[in-house]
C-alpha cells in the first residue's frame, strides 16, 4: 500500500496484501522465533523475532502513516515505550513533563531518577508555554507532554511547544494515547516522538497490552531500534495481530467515542450532584467531581452498567477513581495539589448506547447521597 490513501483506508487493509505466498487478507500470526538463511549475508530481511517480527512489522508500519512519521516501534507496553525513551538520556539530563501526567509516567521517571541515573524530570503545567521556557536549563534535552492531560483533560499547544523545543534544540514527545492519530497527529504539529498506550484506544477491546513508539528523523529511529532490538521489550506477535485487528476499527470507534463523550459531559454538566466536568470537547475522555467525597463509593457501588476499572479506551465504559488507581503513587498533598482531588472520578466514555450509559448514571447519582 502506498502512502496517498487516507487514513481510514490505511486502516480498513491493515495487514491485507502482506502475504502473497496464500493472499491472506488478515495478516498471519507469525509465530516463529528464527527465520532460515539461503547463505550468508542472505536474510529474509528477517532473523530473530526481537529483532523484527513480520506480523509486528505490519503494526509498526501501519502506526508509521498514520502519525506521519518515518518509523514505529512495538513495545509489550505503554510504560515498556516509554521506558525505552528514557534509556535514550541518562543523569544529568532533564526532561520538562506536564504536571498532570499518567501516574505510571510519574512513577518510572521518579523511580529511574532516584535509582539509576536516569534522566531527571521537571514538572510544569505545560499549558502555559512560558512556565516551559523559565524551567528550560542547559541540561534540558526533552519536553514531554499529554494532550489533553490526564485526568485533567487539560489542552497544550503543542504548536507553540514545538516552536519553543526547535529553538532550544530538544526533543518533543507527545503522549497521544487519549487522541489517537484519527483525533489529533502531534507530527503535524512539530512532535518528533508520539508514544501510546496501545491498551487503550489503539487496541480498544480492553484485551491487549502494547506500547508504541512513532519517530520521526533517521538518527532518532535507528537508536530506538537499537534499544528495541537490544533490551527485547517487544509486543508479541498475538499481540501484535490484536492490535492490527483493533487499529482497524479506530476510526469509527474514535468517532462514536467523542460523540458520546460529548452527549455525556453536557448531561453531568446539569446533575445537581456534580461540582464540574472536566472535558476538553476531544475524544472519548472526561473527568467530572462529586459534590462530597463520601459519595464516591456508593457511587461506584450503585453503577450497573458502567465498570468501576482501571483503564480506558475499550468499547465497554469504566469509571476509574485516580485517587486509589492511576494516581496513587503521587504523595497525596501533591497529588491534591495538582487538582487530582478525592472527588475526582475518570469516565472513559463506552461504545453502549449513550442512553443506556446516562440511565446508569442517573441511577447511580440517585443513590449517592441517601
Ligand atoms: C495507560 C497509559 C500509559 C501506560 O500504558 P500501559 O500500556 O498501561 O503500560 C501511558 N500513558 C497514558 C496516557 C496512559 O493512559
Amino acid at each position: 500500500m502506498t502512502q496517498e490513501y487516507a487514513l481510514d483506508t490505511i486502516l480498513a487493509q491493515a495487514g491485507n496484501r502482506t502475504d502473497p505466498r496464500t493472499g491472506a487478507v488478515s495478516t498471519p500470526i507469525f509465530l516463529s522465533t528464527a527465520y532460515g538463511h539461503h547463505g550468508i549475508g542472505e536474510s529474509t530481511g528477517f532473523d530473530y523475532t526481537r529483532t523484527k517480527n513480520p506480523t509486528r512489522v505490519v503494526l509498526e508500519e501501519t502506526m508509521a502513516k498514520l502519525d506521519g512519521g518515518d518509523a514505529a516501534f512495538a513495545f509489550a507496553s505503554g510504560m515498556a515505550a516509554i521506558q525505552v525513551l528514557m534509556t535514550l538520556f541518562k543523569a544529568p539530563d532533564e526532561w520538562i513533563v506536564s504536571s498532570d501526567v499518567y501516574g505510571g509516567t510519574y512513577r518510572l521517571l521518579d523511580f529511574c531518577h532516584k535509582n539509576t541515573h536516569g534522566v531527571k524530570p521537571v514538572y510544569v503545567n505545560t499549558a502555559d508555554v512560558s512556565a516551559i521556557e523559565s524551567v528550560i536549563t542547559p541540561n534540558t534535552k526533552a519536553i514531554f507532554v499529554e494532550t489533553p492531560s490526564n485526568p485533567l483533560m487539560e489542552e497544550c499547544d503543542v504548536k507553540a511547544i514545538a516552536k519553543l523545543a526547535k529553538k532550544h534544540n530538544l526533543l518533543l514527545i507527545v503522549d497521544n494515547t487519549f487522541l489517537t492519530p484519527m483525533l489529533y497527529r502531534p507530527m503535524d504539529d512539530g512532535a518528533d516522538v508520539t508514544i501510546y498506550s496501545g491498551t487503550k484506544y489503539i487496541a480498544g477491546h480492553n484485551d491487549v497490552l502494547a506500547g508504541l513508539i512513532v519517530a520521526k528523523g533517521q538518527e532518532l529511529c535507528e537508536r530506538l531500534f537499537y534499544i528495541q532490538n537490544g533490551a527485547g521489550a517487544v509486543l508479541s506477535p498475538f499481540d501484535s495481530w490484536l492490535t492490527i485487528r483493533g487499529l482497524k476499527t479506530l476510526s469509527l470507534r474514535m468517532k462514536r467515542h467523542q460523540q458520546s463523550a460529548q452527549q455525556i459531559a453536557e448531561f453531568l454538566r446539569q446533575q445537581p450532584q456534580i461540582t464540574d466536568v472536566l472535558y476538553s470537547n476531544k475524544g472519548g475522555m472526561l473527568s467530572f467531581r462529586l459534590q462530597d467525597e463520601n459519595w464516591v463509593n456508593p457511587f461506584l457501588k450503585a453503577m450497573k452498567l458502567i465498570t468501576f476499572a482501571e483503564s480506558l479506551g475499550g468499547t465497554e465504559s469504566f469509571i476509574t477513581y485516580p485517587a486509589t488507581q492511576t494516581h496513587m503513587d503521587i504523595p497525596e498533598a501533591e497529588r491534591i495539589a495538582r487538582g487530582v482531588c478525592n472527588r475526582l472520578l475518570r469516565f472513559s466514555v463506552g461504545l453502549e448506547d449513550v442512553e443506556d450509559i446516562k440511565q446508569d448514571l442517573v441511577q447511580a447519582l440517585a443513590l449517592c447521597d441517601k
